[in-house]
C-alpha cells in the first residue's frame, strides 16, 4: 500500500482555514501550520460578498454566518463633506435574488471561529512559524521556528502578505507601502442612540484622496466600525499597526459630514494600519509550491474583497485538485492559476485604484460570480 498523501497549508488565516475546511471536506489529508499561538478573535469588521457566502454554503456555514451578521440593504456612498449620496447599490434581498446570496457584514473574528469550527479535530497546529521549506522534488519539508519539521507532497503558502512560501519562490522583496493608512475602530451600538442622526447600516463617506467606510458587524447592531483610508506620507514604525487617536481622526475627516464627526466622538480606542499591496506576481507556483489569497495578491483593501478572493482561491485550487488528484499537483496549478489570475488581478487593480462603487456601477461581475458554476479553463503545466 502507498503511503497516505498530505497537504500542508502554511497560515489558518480566513484563506488558509477556507482551504483546510474544503481539502477535507474533498477527502484530502490536510494539516495546517499557523504561527499564533493560538486562535484568538482577531480584526475587526469584514463584509462577505455574495460570491463568498457561496463557498461558505458548501462548508455549511453560510446560515450560522448570516445570522449573526449585519445584512444592508444598501451599500451607500456619500460625499464626505455635504452629504449628498453617490451612489445607492442594492443588497438585502436583492443580492439574494440576482446574486445569489446574501451580502454579510461581520466581525472578522467571529467568522474566522465559524471557518475555524469545520476543521477535522486536530489538524491545526498552532506555534508553528514557518522557517525553511525545501521542495526535493520528491517531497516537500518544513522546519519550524520550536524546533519541529514536517513533511508534505504539496505545500499551500496561505501565510499572508510577507508570505514565506513567495519568498521561498520568488526571493525576499518587502511588499510596497501605498502611501494610504487604514484608522480602524469599534464603537459601542448603544452610544449611537443620543444623536439625532441616521447611522446607515453600509456606508462609505468619501472626499477626493480619503474615505470612511462605516457598517455594523452584528445582526443585532450593538457594535458599529469605521475603517478609513487616508494619505500618510510614510510608515516608520516597526510594529503591524499603532495608536492613532480621537485628535487625529478629527484633523484628518475635518469638515466632513456631522454623522461622521459624532462617530469620532464616540471612538474609544483607534488604531491605524499600513496599506500594503505589491505588483501581481509572475507565478503562483512552482514544484509542489502554491500560494492563494494575500500571499499571491495582496490589494489596498478598498472593495472589501481581499479575504473573498482568498476564499475564492481556495475554492478554486480544491475544485482543481479534485478534478487531477493530488499526484497530478502540477496539472492542478496551472489549472489553478489559469482560472483565478484574471480575476484575483483585476480585483486586485480596482481596490488599489479606490474607485469601486463611489458611483452607481453595477458590481454583478463580483457579487454575482459562483466558483463553482465556472467552466474551467485549460491551464498549461509548468
Ligand atoms: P491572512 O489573513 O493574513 O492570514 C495569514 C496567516 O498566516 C496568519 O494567520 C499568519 O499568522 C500566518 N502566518 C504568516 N507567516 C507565517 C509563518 N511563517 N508560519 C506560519 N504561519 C504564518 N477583505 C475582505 O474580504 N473584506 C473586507 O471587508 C476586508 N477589510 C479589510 C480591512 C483592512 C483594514 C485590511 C488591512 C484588510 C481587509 N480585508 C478585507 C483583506 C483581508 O483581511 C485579507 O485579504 C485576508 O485576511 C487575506 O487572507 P489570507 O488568509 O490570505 O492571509
Amino acid at each position: 500500500m502507498g503511503k497516505t498523501q498530505r497537504i500542508a497549508i502554511v497560515g489558518a488565516g480566513l484563506g488558509g482555514a477556507a482551504a483546510a475546511g474544503l481539502l477535507q471536506q474533498a477527502g484530502f489529508q490536510v494539516d495546517v501550520y499557523e504561527q499564533a499561538p493560538e486562535f484568538s478573535r482577531l480584526g475587526a469588521g469584514i463584509h462577505v460578498g455574495p460570491n463568498v457566502m457561496k463557498v461558505f454554503r458548501r462548508l455549511g456555514i453560510e446560515k450560522p454566518l448570516e445570522a449573526m451578521g449585519s445584512k444592508p440593504d444598501f451599500w451607500f456612498s456619500r460625499d464626505g463633506f455635504t452629504g449628498d449620496y453617490l451612489s445607492r447599490i442594492p443588497l438585502g434581498d436583492f443580492a439574494k435574488r440576482e446574486y445569489g446570496a446574501a451580502y454579510v457584514t461581520v466581525h472578522r473574528g467571529d467568522m474566522h471561529l465559524l471557518q475555524m469550527d469545520t476543521l477535522a479535530p486536530g489538524s491545526v497546529h498552532f506555534d508553528k512559524r514557518l522557517q525553511t521549506i525545501t521542495d526535493s522534488g520528491d517531497d516537500v519539508h518544513l522546519t519550524f521556528a520550536d524546533g519541529t519539521e514536517a513533511r508534505a507532497d504539496i505545500v499551500i503558502g496561505a501565510d499572508g502578505i510577507n508570505s514565506r512560501i513567495r519568498e521561498a519562490l520568488l526571493g525576499v522583496e518587502a511588499p510596497n507601502y501605498s502611501g494610504w493608512v487604514a484608522h480602524r475602530a469599534l464603537i459601542r451600538g448603544d452610544q449611537l442612540a443620543k444623536y439625532d442622526l441616521t447611522f446607515e447600516d453600509c456606508i462609505k463617506w468619501w472626499t477626493e484622496d480619503r474615505h470612511m467606510m462605516v457598517y455594523f458587524t452584528t445582526g443585532k447592531r450593538d457594535e458599529y466600525y469605521y475603517v478609513t483610508g487616508v494619505p500618510h506620507p510614510a510608515w516608520d514604525f516597526q510594529e503591524a499597526f499603532v495608536d492613532s487617536s480621537r485628535e487625529e481622526m478629527y484633523e484628518a475627516f475635518q469638515g466632513y459630514h456631522p454623522t461622521v464627526q459624532a462617530l469620532i466622538e464616540c471612538t474609544e480606542e483607534v488604531t491605524k494600519w499600513p496599506l500594503r499591496n505589491r505588483n501581481p506576481l509572475p507565478l503562483w507556483s512552482r514544484g509542489r509550491l502554491v500560494l492563494l489569497g494575500d500571499a499571491c495578491h495582496p490589494m489596498k483593501p478598498h472593495m472589501a474583497q481581499g479575504a473573498g478572493m482568498a476564499i475564492e482561491d481556495a475554492a478554486m485550487l480544491t475544485r482543481c485538485l479534485s478534478e487531477t488528484g493530488l499526484s497530478d499537483y502540477r496539472t492542478a496549478f496551472a489549472l489553478y492559476e489559469a482560472n483565478r489570475k484574471d480575476r484575483a488581478t483585476r480585483v486586485q487593480a480596482v481596490s488599489n485604484a479606490n474607485t469601486f462603487l463611489r458611483t452607481q456601477e453595477d458590481p454583478a461581475w463580483v457579487f454575482g460570480y459562483d466558483v463553482y458554476e465556472q467552466p474551467l479553463r485549460e491551464g498549461i503545466a509548468a
